[in-house]
């Protein structure tokens, strides 16, 4: 049987103007979720990007971060670590507060599912600044992971995240920029 034409992963990323504030250009990922082919097609090419890591787990980003990091976690067969907002968990936490462009925000992590010196590999849908996979790598490296490795299903380059990634001694991929 023929094999079904691979999907162009890009045209499926809807791009909204001024959300959520007047300037910023919202890349939103729900279009390529919500298709069949893009949403196994974005977690082929996660997968192929971890191709040869040593991954103990996936650690994914609340909200989207769940969805493509949870996905890979199972095509990866490791098991998930989720890094929630503020105020969702309802065990004592460990938290890590950061800067957005605009505001503050903080991530919080159960200590108790973290394995000293497991290799937990970090999972967003996308990647800006950096400012938000750099505090999800605090925390999970607080709670004794190793975190080397960050997964995006974008990157929007023009912002620096990779390099301030690299500064940490994280390595990310994306599938595209
Ligand atoms: P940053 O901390 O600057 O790397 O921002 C990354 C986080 O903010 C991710 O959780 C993204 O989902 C979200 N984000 C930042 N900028 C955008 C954008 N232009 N479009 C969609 N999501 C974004």
């Amino acid at each position: 049987p023929a094999t079904p034409p691979l999907p162009d992963l890009k045209a499926l990323v809807r791009t909204v103007p001024d959300f959520p504030a007047s300037g910023i250009l919202f890349r939103d990922v729900t279009t390529l979720m919500a298709d069949g082919a893009g949403l196994a097609g974005a977690i082929d090419a996660l997968a192929d990007l971890a191709a040869g890591l040593h991954v103990d787990a996936v650690a994914g980003i609340e909200a989207r971060g769940f969805i493509f990091g949870a996905a890979l976690a199972q095509k990866l067969g490791t098991g998930f670590v989720p890094l929630r907002k503020a105020g969702k968990l309802p065990v004592p936490t460990m938290g890590e507060d950061y800067a957005l462009e605009y505001g503050e925000a903080r991530l919080e992590l159960d200590p108790a599912i973290i394995r000293t010196g497991h290799s937990v590999l970090l999972v967003d849908d996308l990647l800006a600044t950096g400012g938000t996979a750099l505090a999800g790598a605090q925390l999970l490296r607080r709670a004794g992971a190793q975190c080397t490795h960050a997964m995006f299903v974008i990157d929007l380059p023009d912002l620096g995240g990779m390099a301030a990634l690299h500064e940490q001694g994280i390595e990310g991929r994306a599938v595209m920029a």
